[in-house]
Protein backbone atom coordinates (compact mmCIF):
# COMPACT_ATOMS: atom_id res chain seq x y z
CA UNK A 1 0.00 0.00 0.00
CA UNK A 2 1.23 3.61 -0.59
CA UNK A 3 2.54 5.44 2.47
CA UNK A 4 0.19 8.28 3.28
CA UNK A 5 1.97 11.42 1.97
CA UNK A 6 2.53 13.91 4.60
CA UNK A 7 1.19 16.91 3.51
CA UNK A 8 2.38 20.32 3.97
CA UNK A 9 1.08 23.85 3.78
CA UNK A 10 1.85 25.17 0.05
CA UNK A 11 2.29 21.62 -1.68
CA UNK A 12 0.21 21.16 -4.49
CA UNK A 13 -2.16 18.54 -5.07
CA UNK A 14 -4.41 17.28 -8.41
CA UNK A 15 -7.41 15.86 -7.39
CA UNK A 16 -11.12 15.13 -8.51
CA UNK A 17 -13.60 16.47 -6.71
CA UNK A 18 -16.05 13.75 -5.84
CA UNK A 19 -18.66 15.73 -3.11
CA UNK A 20 -19.34 18.83 -1.66
CA UNK A 21 -19.65 19.97 2.22
CA UNK A 22 -21.85 21.81 4.63
CA UNK A 23 -20.80 25.07 3.41
CA UNK A 24 -20.61 24.48 -0.43
CA UNK A 25 -16.46 23.46 -0.43
CA UNK A 26 -15.23 20.94 -3.12
CA UNK A 27 -14.64 17.19 -1.84
CA UNK A 28 -12.05 15.34 -2.77
CA UNK A 29 -9.08 11.96 -1.83
CA UNK A 30 -5.75 12.32 -2.75
CA UNK A 31 -3.00 9.87 -1.21
CA UNK A 32 -5.33 8.81 1.58
CA UNK A 33 -6.48 12.31 2.34
CA UNK A 34 -9.76 14.30 2.43
CA UNK A 35 -9.40 17.61 0.75
CA UNK A 36 -11.57 20.46 1.67
CA UNK A 37 -11.44 22.98 -1.52
CA UNK A 38 -13.42 26.05 -1.50
CA UNK A 39 -15.06 27.04 -4.81
CA UNK A 40 -14.07 23.97 -6.33
CA UNK A 41 -17.45 22.05 -7.86
CA UNK A 42 -18.28 18.60 -7.75
CA UNK A 43 -16.92 17.07 -10.82
CA UNK A 44 -14.40 19.30 -11.43
CA UNK A 45 -10.80 18.11 -11.57
CA UNK A 46 -8.67 20.78 -9.87
CA UNK A 47 -4.78 21.69 -8.67
CA UNK A 48 -5.08 23.30 -5.69
CA UNK A 49 -2.71 24.66 -2.77
CA UNK A 50 -3.02 23.07 0.79
CA UNK A 51 -3.22 25.48 3.13
CA UNK A 52 -3.79 23.75 6.51
CA UNK A 53 -2.64 19.79 6.87
CA UNK A 54 -4.27 17.71 9.34
CA UNK A 55 -3.43 13.98 9.62
CA UNK A 56 -6.19 12.66 7.68
CA UNK A 57 -7.91 15.54 6.09
CA UNK A 58 -6.29 19.05 4.63
CA UNK A 59 -8.08 22.29 3.46
CA UNK A 60 -6.94 23.40 0.49
CA UNK A 61 -7.02 26.44 -1.93
CA UNK A 62 -8.13 26.28 -5.33
CA UNK A 63 -5.61 26.98 -7.86
CA UNK A 64 -7.00 26.32 -11.14
CA UNK A 65 -9.47 24.41 -12.86
CA UNK A 66 -7.90 21.19 -14.80
CA UNK A 67 -11.31 19.82 -16.07
CA UNK A 68 -14.47 21.74 -15.08
CA UNK A 69 -16.98 19.43 -14.16
CA UNK A 70 -20.13 19.00 -16.62
CA UNK A 71 -22.59 21.11 -13.07
CA UNK A 72 -19.80 23.88 -13.43
CA UNK A 73 -21.67 27.44 -14.80
CA UNK A 74 -20.55 30.93 -14.81
CA UNK A 75 -21.70 32.82 -11.85
CA UNK A 76 -24.06 35.37 -12.83
CA UNK A 77 -22.47 38.04 -10.38
CA UNK A 78 -18.82 39.48 -10.65
CA UNK A 79 -18.04 39.33 -7.21
CA UNK A 80 -19.98 35.45 -6.44
CA UNK A 81 -16.12 34.35 -4.98
CA UNK A 82 -15.15 37.13 -3.07
CA UNK A 83 -18.60 38.15 -1.72
CA UNK A 84 -19.04 34.74 0.10
CA UNK A 85 -23.27 35.45 0.38
CA UNK A 86 -23.73 32.99 -2.30
CA UNK A 87 -21.47 29.53 -2.19
CA UNK A 88 -23.17 27.94 -4.72
CA UNK A 89 -22.91 30.38 -8.16
CA UNK A 90 -20.65 28.02 -9.64
CA UNK A 91 -23.05 25.10 -9.78
CA UNK A 92 -25.59 24.48 -12.06
CA UNK A 93 -29.45 25.21 -10.11
CA UNK A 94 -30.24 21.84 -11.15
CA UNK A 95 -26.72 20.45 -9.32
CA UNK A 96 -27.39 22.73 -6.07
CA UNK A 97 -31.45 20.84 -5.84
CA UNK A 98 -29.30 17.74 -5.87
CA UNK A 99 -27.19 19.30 -3.06
CA UNK A 100 -30.17 20.31 -1.03
CA UNK A 101 -31.89 16.98 -1.37
CA UNK A 102 -28.98 15.07 -0.41
CA UNK A 103 -28.21 17.21 2.48
CA UNK A 104 -31.78 16.30 3.85
CA UNK A 105 -30.92 12.80 2.80
CA UNK A 106 -27.88 12.76 4.81
CA UNK A 107 -28.54 14.39 7.92
CA UNK A 108 -32.20 12.11 8.41
CA UNK A 109 -29.72 9.12 7.97
CA UNK A 110 -26.67 10.28 10.16
CA UNK A 111 -27.96 12.49 12.84
CA UNK A 112 -32.00 10.86 12.98
CA UNK A 113 -30.86 7.25 12.74
CA UNK A 114 -33.78 6.72 10.22
CA UNK A 115 -32.63 3.88 7.67
CA UNK A 116 -32.18 5.24 3.69
CA UNK A 117 -35.27 2.87 2.76
CA UNK A 118 -37.75 5.31 5.25
CA UNK A 119 -36.09 8.27 3.95
CA UNK A 120 -36.81 7.20 0.38
CA UNK A 121 -40.40 6.06 1.21
CA UNK A 122 -40.85 9.35 2.72
CA UNK A 123 -39.65 12.06 0.47
CA UNK A 124 -40.97 13.74 -2.21
CA UNK A 125 -39.38 15.54 -4.50
CA UNK A 126 -37.45 19.27 -3.81
CA UNK A 127 -39.44 22.16 -4.48
CA UNK A 128 -37.10 24.24 -6.98
CA UNK A 129 -37.21 28.23 -8.04
CA UNK A 130 -38.52 29.35 -11.11
CA UNK A 131 -36.19 31.92 -11.40
CA UNK A 132 -32.98 31.13 -8.83
CA UNK A 133 -31.89 35.23 -8.94
CA UNK A 134 -33.55 38.20 -8.09
CA UNK A 135 -35.84 36.48 -5.21
CA UNK A 136 -34.93 38.50 -1.85
CA UNK A 137 -37.45 41.20 -1.24
CA UNK A 138 -35.40 42.08 1.61
CA UNK A 139 -32.12 43.79 0.24
CA UNK A 140 -29.84 45.60 3.73
CA UNK A 141 -26.15 47.38 2.21
CA UNK A 142 -23.64 48.89 4.55
CA UNK A 143 -22.69 52.05 3.60
CA UNK A 144 -18.88 53.07 3.57
CA UNK A 145 -16.21 55.05 1.70
CA UNK A 146 -14.22 54.48 -1.18
CA UNK A 147 -10.07 55.39 -1.44
CA UNK A 148 -11.01 58.94 -2.96
CA UNK A 149 -13.66 59.46 -0.10
CA UNK A 150 -16.84 58.81 -1.98
CA UNK A 151 -20.00 57.01 -0.30
CA UNK A 152 -20.28 53.38 -1.59
CA UNK A 153 -22.81 50.82 -0.81
CA UNK A 154 -21.43 47.11 -1.43
CA UNK A 155 -20.85 44.10 0.50
CA UNK A 156 -18.03 43.24 3.24
CA UNK A 157 -15.37 41.50 1.65
CA UNK A 158 -15.56 37.74 3.59
CA UNK A 159 -14.47 37.66 6.91
CA UNK A 160 -13.49 41.53 6.76
CA UNK A 161 -15.01 44.85 7.79
CA UNK A 162 -13.91 46.84 4.14
CA UNK A 163 -16.65 47.06 1.49
CA UNK A 164 -16.49 46.20 -1.88
CA UNK A 165 -19.19 48.97 -4.08
CA UNK A 166 -21.32 46.93 -5.57
CA UNK A 167 -25.00 47.92 -5.75
CA UNK A 168 -25.91 45.12 -7.92
CA UNK A 169 -26.44 42.20 -5.58
CA UNK A 170 -28.05 39.53 -7.98
CA UNK A 171 -30.17 37.91 -5.13
CA UNK A 172 -32.18 41.55 -4.67
CA UNK A 173 -34.55 43.10 -7.13
CA UNK A 174 -32.52 45.06 -9.51
CA UNK A 175 -33.91 48.47 -8.71
CA UNK A 176 -32.20 48.20 -5.64
CA UNK A 177 -29.31 49.20 -7.42
CA UNK A 178 -31.13 52.48 -8.80
CA UNK A 179 -32.11 53.11 -5.11
CA UNK A 180 -28.99 52.66 -3.49
CA UNK A 181 -27.26 54.75 -6.58
CA UNK A 182 -29.53 57.48 -5.79
CA UNK A 183 -29.31 57.54 -1.93
CA UNK A 184 -25.17 57.61 -3.02
CA UNK A 185 -24.96 60.65 -4.61
CA UNK A 186 -27.58 62.47 -2.55
CA UNK A 187 -25.01 61.86 0.52
CA UNK A 188 -22.44 63.08 -2.08
CA UNK A 189 -24.27 66.27 -3.02
CA UNK A 190 -25.34 66.88 0.85
CA UNK A 191 -22.25 66.23 2.45
CA UNK A 192 -23.62 63.40 4.51
CA UNK A 193 -21.14 61.33 5.79
CA UNK A 194 -20.82 57.29 5.72
CA UNK A 195 -20.09 55.37 8.90
CA UNK A 196 -16.84 54.16 10.02
CA UNK A 197 -17.02 51.18 11.74
CA UNK A 198 -13.33 51.32 13.29
CA UNK A 199 -13.74 55.14 14.33
CA UNK A 200 -16.99 54.70 14.94
CA UNK A 201 -17.88 58.20 13.11
CA UNK A 202 -20.09 59.22 10.34
CA UNK A 203 -23.56 58.93 9.58
CA UNK A 204 -25.00 56.40 6.98
CA UNK A 205 -24.62 52.68 8.14
CA UNK A 206 -26.97 50.85 5.89
CA UNK A 207 -29.77 51.30 3.90
CA UNK A 208 -32.42 48.77 3.89
CA UNK A 209 -34.77 48.21 0.96
CA UNK A 210 -37.64 46.09 1.33
CA UNK A 211 -40.19 45.35 -1.30
CA UNK A 212 -44.16 44.02 -1.30
CA UNK A 213 -43.54 41.59 -4.70
CA UNK A 214 -47.79 41.16 -4.88
CA UNK A 215 -47.91 44.89 -4.02
CA UNK A 216 -45.34 46.61 -5.79
CA UNK A 217 -44.99 48.82 -2.40
CA UNK A 218 -41.09 49.92 -1.76
CA UNK A 219 -39.69 50.94 1.57
CA UNK A 220 -36.58 52.30 2.41
CA UNK A 221 -34.86 52.56 5.44
CA UNK A 222 -31.48 54.01 6.27
CA UNK A 223 -30.07 53.18 9.26
CA UNK A 224 -28.01 56.08 10.79
CA UNK A 225 -25.27 56.51 13.70
CA UNK A 226 -27.33 59.80 15.08
CA UNK A 227 -30.51 61.22 16.38
CA UNK A 228 -31.94 63.37 13.21
CA UNK A 229 -31.10 62.78 9.59
CA UNK A 230 -30.68 66.16 7.91
CA UNK A 231 -32.52 67.49 5.02
CA UNK A 232 -35.01 65.06 5.23
CA UNK A 233 -37.40 66.47 3.13
CA UNK A 234 -35.13 66.78 0.51
CA UNK A 235 -34.12 63.43 0.67
CA UNK A 236 -38.12 62.27 0.35
CA UNK A 237 -38.43 64.43 -2.80
CA UNK A 238 -34.76 62.60 -4.35
CA UNK A 239 -36.50 59.03 -3.61
CA UNK A 240 -39.89 59.66 -4.69
CA UNK A 241 -38.81 61.15 -7.79
CA UNK A 242 -37.55 58.01 -9.13
CA UNK A 243 -38.62 55.90 -11.92
CA UNK A 244 -38.47 52.34 -10.50
CA UNK A 245 -38.99 49.73 -13.49
CA UNK A 246 -38.86 46.27 -12.60
CA UNK A 247 -39.02 44.01 -15.67
CA UNK A 248 -41.25 46.64 -17.46
CA UNK A 249 -43.32 46.97 -14.01
CA UNK A 250 -43.92 50.07 -11.99
CA UNK A 251 -42.75 49.82 -8.22
CA UNK A 252 -43.78 52.84 -6.20
CA UNK A 253 -41.84 53.77 -3.10
CA UNK A 254 -44.35 53.59 -0.01
CA UNK A 255 -42.77 54.08 3.29
CA UNK A 256 -39.45 56.22 4.28
CA UNK A 257 -38.27 55.67 7.57
CA UNK A 258 -35.40 55.85 9.58
CA UNK A 259 -33.35 53.82 12.19
CA UNK A 260 -31.10 55.03 14.60
CA UNK A 261 -28.22 52.75 15.68
CA UNK A 262 -25.79 54.46 17.77
CA UNK A 263 -24.17 51.54 19.07
CA UNK A 264 -20.51 50.04 18.66
CA UNK A 265 -21.83 46.70 17.47
CA UNK A 266 -22.72 44.23 14.45
CA UNK A 267 -26.30 44.55 15.03
CA UNK A 268 -27.91 46.69 11.76
CA UNK A 269 -31.22 48.05 12.89
CA UNK A 270 -31.47 50.15 15.98
CA UNK A 271 -34.27 49.43 18.36
CA UNK A 272 -36.77 51.65 16.79
CA UNK A 273 -37.58 53.70 14.03
CA UNK A 274 -39.19 57.11 12.66
CA UNK A 275 -41.14 57.52 9.63
CA UNK A 276 -40.55 60.23 7.45
CA UNK A 277 -42.98 59.77 4.55
CA UNK A 278 -45.90 57.03 4.31
CA UNK A 279 -47.71 54.79 7.38
CA UNK A 280 -44.12 52.92 8.37
CA UNK A 281 -44.95 49.74 7.01
CA UNK A 282 -46.00 48.47 3.73
CA UNK A 283 -48.06 45.71 2.77
CA UNK A 284 -47.43 42.42 1.15
CA UNK A 285 -49.73 38.91 0.44
CA UNK A 286 -48.99 35.55 0.49
CA UNK A 287 -51.43 33.45 -1.24
CA UNK A 288 -54.75 35.68 -0.23
CA UNK A 289 -53.65 36.68 3.17
CA UNK A 290 -52.49 39.83 3.89
CA UNK A 291 -49.18 41.12 5.88
CA UNK A 292 -48.20 44.24 7.13
CA UNK A 293 -43.71 44.91 7.08
CA UNK A 294 -42.26 47.39 9.33
CA UNK A 295 -38.61 48.24 9.37
CA UNK A 296 -37.96 45.45 11.99
CA UNK A 297 -40.48 42.36 11.50
CA UNK A 298 -39.59 39.40 10.37
CA UNK A 299 -40.85 38.10 7.37
CA UNK A 300 -39.37 35.55 4.75
CA UNK A 301 -37.45 36.89 2.28
CA UNK A 302 -38.34 34.79 -0.79
CA UNK A 303 -42.21 35.25 -0.59
CA UNK A 304 -43.10 32.74 -4.29
CA UNK A 305 -41.32 29.99 -2.49
CA UNK A 306 -42.27 30.96 0.73
CA UNK A 307 -46.08 30.23 -0.69
CA UNK A 308 -45.13 26.96 -1.85
CA UNK A 309 -43.91 26.34 1.93
CA UNK A 310 -46.72 27.16 3.51
CA UNK A 311 -49.12 25.10 0.88
CA UNK A 312 -46.92 22.09 1.94
CA UNK A 313 -47.64 22.90 5.63
CA UNK A 314 -50.93 23.30 4.86
CA UNK A 315 -51.70 20.45 2.75
CA UNK A 316 -49.53 17.95 5.57
CA UNK A 317 -51.22 19.65 8.03
CA UNK A 318 -54.51 18.18 6.29
CA UNK A 319 -57.18 20.12 8.22
CA UNK A 320 -60.77 19.74 7.91
CA UNK A 321 -62.30 22.82 9.44
CA UNK A 322 -62.70 21.85 12.96
CA UNK A 323 -58.85 20.84 14.33
CA UNK A 324 -57.55 22.83 17.28
CA UNK A 325 -53.66 23.65 15.83
CA UNK A 326 -50.38 24.95 17.14
CA UNK A 327 -48.26 27.41 15.37
CA UNK A 328 -44.88 27.34 17.45
CA UNK A 329 -42.20 29.74 16.30
CA UNK A 330 -44.81 31.87 14.74
CA UNK A 331 -42.97 35.41 14.18
CA UNK A 332 -45.64 37.37 12.65
CA UNK A 333 -48.43 34.64 12.57
CA UNK A 334 -48.00 33.73 8.76
CA UNK A 335 -48.36 30.01 9.06
CA UNK A 336 -51.02 30.97 11.82
CA UNK A 337 -53.07 32.87 9.30
CA UNK A 338 -52.62 30.75 5.89
CA UNK A 339 -54.02 27.48 8.35
CA UNK A 340 -56.55 29.78 10.04
CA UNK A 341 -58.91 29.46 7.12
CA UNK A 342 -58.88 25.69 7.18
CA UNK A 343 -58.48 25.39 11.29
CA UNK A 344 -61.40 25.31 13.57
CA UNK A 345 -59.05 27.23 16.01
CA UNK A 346 -54.94 28.50 15.72
CA UNK A 347 -53.01 29.50 18.80
CA UNK A 348 -49.59 31.28 17.66
CA UNK A 349 -46.43 31.54 19.91
CA UNK A 350 -43.20 33.88 19.76
CA UNK A 351 -40.87 35.26 21.78
CA UNK A 352 -40.72 38.62 19.97
CA UNK A 353 -43.24 40.92 21.41
CA UNK A 354 -43.32 43.22 18.33
CA UNK A 355 -43.86 40.04 16.02
CA UNK A 356 -46.68 39.17 18.23
CA UNK A 357 -48.62 42.72 17.80
CA UNK A 358 -47.95 42.60 13.83
CA UNK A 359 -49.60 38.94 14.18
CA UNK A 360 -52.78 39.95 16.02
CA UNK A 361 -52.70 42.86 13.24
CA UNK A 362 -52.22 40.89 10.84
CA UNK A 363 -55.62 38.81 11.76
CA UNK A 364 -57.68 41.71 12.29
CA UNK A 365 -57.05 43.17 8.92
CA UNK A 366 -57.85 39.70 7.16
CA UNK A 367 -61.01 39.49 9.33
CA UNK A 368 -59.46 36.43 10.77
CA UNK A 369 -61.05 35.31 14.09
CA UNK A 370 -60.02 32.15 14.93
CA UNK A 371 -56.25 32.87 15.54
CA UNK A 372 -55.07 33.52 19.20
CA UNK A 373 -51.35 34.51 20.00
CA UNK A 374 -49.13 34.35 23.11
CA UNK A 375 -45.85 36.25 23.66
CA UNK A 376 -43.33 33.74 25.22
CA UNK A 377 -40.67 30.55 24.67
CA UNK A 378 -42.72 27.94 23.26
CA UNK A 379 -40.95 25.45 25.84
CA UNK A 380 -42.90 27.58 28.29
CA UNK A 381 -46.26 28.88 27.33
CA UNK A 382 -47.31 25.15 25.51
CA UNK A 383 -46.85 23.38 29.10
CA UNK A 384 -48.26 25.82 30.72
CA UNK A 385 -51.34 25.99 28.15
CA UNK A 386 -51.40 22.10 28.19
CA UNK A 387 -51.31 21.54 32.25
CA UNK A 388 -53.16 25.01 33.72
CA UNK A 389 -55.77 25.33 30.77
CA UNK A 390 -55.60 21.78 29.30
CA UNK A 391 -55.70 23.13 26.09
CA UNK A 392 -55.53 20.38 23.24
CA UNK A 393 -53.84 20.04 20.26
CA UNK A 394 -54.64 18.10 17.03
CA UNK A 395 -52.50 19.20 14.74
CA UNK A 396 -49.01 21.19 15.45
CA UNK A 397 -46.81 23.12 13.16
CA UNK A 398 -43.36 24.54 14.50
CA UNK A 399 -41.11 26.77 12.40
CA UNK A 400 -38.20 26.72 14.79
CA UNK A 401 -34.90 28.87 14.41
CA UNK A 402 -31.85 27.26 13.26
CA UNK A 403 -30.80 25.32 16.53
CA UNK A 404 -34.61 23.68 16.74
CA UNK A 405 -36.80 23.46 19.38
CA UNK A 406 -36.41 22.46 23.06
CA UNK A 407 -36.50 19.34 24.60
CA UNK A 408 -39.42 20.56 26.93
CA UNK A 409 -41.33 21.87 23.74
CA UNK A 410 -40.60 18.32 22.03
CA UNK A 411 -41.86 16.66 25.21
CA UNK A 412 -45.05 18.75 26.00
CA UNK A 413 -45.85 18.07 21.94
CA UNK A 414 -45.62 14.31 22.61
CA UNK A 415 -47.53 14.29 25.70
CA UNK A 416 -50.36 16.58 24.14
CA UNK A 417 -50.26 13.78 21.66
CA UNK A 418 -51.60 15.44 18.34
CA UNK A 419 -52.44 13.30 15.71
CA UNK A 420 -50.28 15.52 13.02
CA UNK A 421 -46.93 17.18 13.19
CA UNK A 422 -45.61 19.80 10.50
CA UNK A 423 -42.20 20.07 10.90
CA UNK A 424 -40.94 23.34 9.26
CA UNK A 425 -36.91 23.74 9.28
CA UNK A 426 -34.17 25.94 8.21
CA UNK A 427 -31.72 23.66 9.28
CA UNK A 428 -31.28 19.59 8.84
CA UNK A 429 -29.18 18.69 11.05
CA UNK A 430 -31.43 20.14 14.36
CA UNK A 431 -34.42 18.69 12.03
CA UNK A 432 -32.98 15.44 12.20
CA UNK A 433 -31.94 16.15 16.04
CA UNK A 434 -35.69 16.56 16.71
CA UNK A 435 -37.68 14.29 14.53
CA UNK A 436 -35.29 11.30 16.08
CA UNK A 437 -37.01 12.38 19.44
CA UNK A 438 -40.41 12.53 17.91
CA UNK A 439 -40.00 8.83 16.47
CA UNK A 440 -38.66 7.90 20.14
CA UNK A 441 -41.73 9.02 21.67
CA UNK A 442 -44.66 7.45 19.01
CA UNK A 443 -44.61 8.86 16.11
CA UNK A 444 -43.48 7.94 12.22
CA UNK A 445 -41.95 10.03 9.25
CA UNK A 446 -44.67 10.01 6.87
CA UNK A 447 -43.46 12.71 4.37
CA UNK A 448 -40.50 15.20 4.07
CA UNK A 449 -39.80 17.84 0.95
CA UNK A 450 -37.51 20.30 1.08
CA UNK A 451 -38.40 23.63 -0.64
CA UNK A 452 -35.42 25.78 -1.82
CA UNK A 453 -36.24 29.43 -0.55
CA UNK A 454 -32.46 30.42 -0.98
CA UNK A 455 -30.97 29.84 -4.48
CA UNK A 456 -27.22 30.05 -5.03
CA UNK A 457 -26.15 29.21 -1.46
CA UNK A 458 -26.38 26.79 0.53
CA UNK A 459 -28.95 27.00 2.79
CA UNK A 460 -32.44 24.71 2.62
CA UNK A 461 -35.69 24.22 4.21
CA UNK A 462 -37.49 21.20 4.82
CA UNK A 463 -41.45 20.16 5.70
CA UNK A 464 -42.01 17.38 7.34
CA UNK A 465 -44.73 15.53 8.39
CA UNK A 466 -44.61 13.09 11.61
CA UNK A 467 -47.99 11.10 12.27
CA UNK A 468 -48.68 9.34 15.46
CA UNK A 469 -48.82 5.43 15.31
CA UNK A 470 -51.82 4.22 15.99
CA UNK A 471 -51.64 2.78 19.52
CA UNK A 472 -53.71 -0.19 20.11
CA UNK A 473 -55.42 -0.25 23.86
CA UNK A 474 -57.05 -3.81 23.85
CA UNK A 475 -54.60 -6.44 23.18
N1 LIG B 1 -43.10 30.91 11.26
C1 LIG B 1 -42.63 32.23 11.01
C2 LIG B 1 -41.29 32.56 11.69
C3 LIG B 1 -40.23 31.51 11.67
S1 LIG B 1 -38.63 32.07 12.18
C4 LIG B 1 -42.59 32.52 9.52
O1 LIG B 1 -42.71 31.59 8.72
O2 LIG B 1 -42.47 33.66 9.14
C5 LIG B 1 -38.52 31.48 13.84
C6 LIG B 1 -39.20 32.35 14.86
O3 LIG B 1 -39.02 31.77 16.16
C7 LIG B 1 -38.63 33.77 14.97
O4 LIG B 1 -39.68 34.67 14.81
C8 LIG B 1 -38.05 33.83 16.41
O5 LIG B 1 -38.22 35.08 17.01
C9 LIG B 1 -38.87 32.78 17.13
N2 LIG B 1 -38.30 32.16 18.34
C10 LIG B 1 -37.00 31.90 18.61
N3 LIG B 1 -36.87 31.21 19.76
C11 LIG B 1 -38.14 30.99 20.22
C12 LIG B 1 -38.68 30.31 21.36
N4 LIG B 1 -37.89 29.70 22.24
N5 LIG B 1 -40.01 30.29 21.51
C13 LIG B 1 -40.84 30.89 20.62
N6 LIG B 1 -40.37 31.55 19.53
C14 LIG B 1 -39.05 31.60 19.33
Amino acid sequence: MKEKAAYKKNDRVTVTIEDMGMDGEGIGKADGYTLFIKDAVIGDLVEAKIMKAKKNYAYARLEKVLKPSPFRVKPLCDYARVCGGCQLQAVSYEEQLRFKERKIFRDLVHIGGFSEEEIEKAMEPVVGMETSFYYRNKAQYPIGTDKEGKPVAGFYAGRTHSIIANTDCKLGLTINGAILEAVLTFMEQNHITAYDETLHKGLMRHVLIRCGFATKEIMVCPVINGKDFPKAEEFIDCLLSLDLKEKGEAWKITSICISSNTKDTNVIMGNGFEVLYGKGYITDHIGDVAFRISPLSFYQVNPVQTKKLYEIALDYADLSGSETVWDLYCGIGTISLFLAKKAGKVYGVEIIPQAIENARENAIINRIENAEFFVGKAEEVLPEKYEREQIRADVIVVDPPRKGCDEKCLNTIVRMQPKRIVYVSCDPATLARDLKYLRENGYELRRVRGVDQFGQTVHVETVCLMSKLHVEHHI
